[in-house]
């Protein structure tokens, strides 16, 4: 599933195309992803012109000159498919397309059907019912040490599962989890309670480092899509210690590692080394 860095990709790789242009042509494909689309959709994107473009956790916002934003998710498995207006025309799975005045067309293709579309009126987008409860944006100010320790304060469940609660913090998920504990030295199954101090400041600092560089890595990746027929969604990244199990952890001094570990925790794979997290 495309957690923050990725949508934040994807979001970058539409802002290319879509930015400033109007939208000529609007399709819809499937009328019912996740939920049913907004009825009147095509009608009331055609014609309109794209302002710019806002990421608010793992949701993408497309702002329009005619004061609604178009709210966009990527579900599971969703990715957004840029190539030529006219030429391909039918891609499998795309259930919703977007066609500029300039001759790009921007297509959700989305085999699982997790990933939805809405509209929002602008000035209302955090008052959304699927934003209106997320966390602090991890790369903002807001996000500290202080906004998180009074987030965990009290809770009983592993830190793992409160940093994939999005009312905590907002766009994480399993990958980025297991990443941020890892870098901050922070067993997986710590209670959360016990995290506040200074493990919380180490723990929003890896967070901010792990999202950085992978955003960084996604940046690079979007040069790939520069052309036409570009698949935007997932991208290469070396994880330090998620799908690695076995290998040994770059944290470890002197003596090899033992060696990272993977263990199903609330039906999710969790990878951390046990010498270093503690
Ligand atoms: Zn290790």
């Amino acid at each position: 599933m495309p957690e923050l860095p990725e949508v934040e990709t994807v979001m970058r790789g539409m802002a290319a195309r879509l930015a400033g242009r109007r939208l000529v042509r609007v399709a819809v494909h499937r009328a019912d992803l996740r939920w049913p689309l907004p009825p009147g959709l095509e009608r009331r994107l055609t014609g309109a012109e794209v302002l710019g473009f806002r990421r608010r956790g793992k949701y993408i916002l497309m702002r329009l000159a005619g004061g609604d934003s178009l709210l966009l998710h990527l579900g599971m498995s969703g990715r957004i498919v840029i190539g030529r207006a006219g030429a391909n025309a039918v891609t499998a799975h795309e259930h919703f397309v977007v066609e500029t005045d300039d001759g790009w067309r921007v297509g959700l293709v989305d085999p699982r059907r997790f990933g939805f579309v809405d509209l929002v009126p602008t000035a209302a987008e955090d008052r959304h019912r699927l934003l209106a409860g997320l966390g602090p944006e991890p790369l903002e100010a807001g996000f500290s040490a202080a906004v998180l320790s009074a987030a965990l304060a009290g809770k009983r469940t592993a830190i793992k599962a409160a940093l994939m609660d999005q009312g905590v913090v907002a766009g994480l998920g399993n990958i980025y989890v297991c990443e941020a504990l890892f870098r901050a030295g922070i067993s997986p199954f710590r209670v959360a309670a016990t995290v506040p101090g200074v493990r919380a400041e180490r723990l929003v600092s890896a967070i901010r480092a792990t999202l950085t560089e992978a955003i960084a890595a996604g940046g690079s990746s979007l040069r790939d899509y520069a052309q036409p027929n570009g698949e935007l969604g997932y991208f290469q990244h070396a994880w330090k210690v998620y799908g690695r199990e076995g290998e040994a952890c770059e944290r470890c001094p002197g003596p090899p590692c033992l060696g990272i570990r993977r263990v199903v925790q609330g039906g999710r794979s969790t990878y951390y080394c046990g010498r270093v997290q503690r």
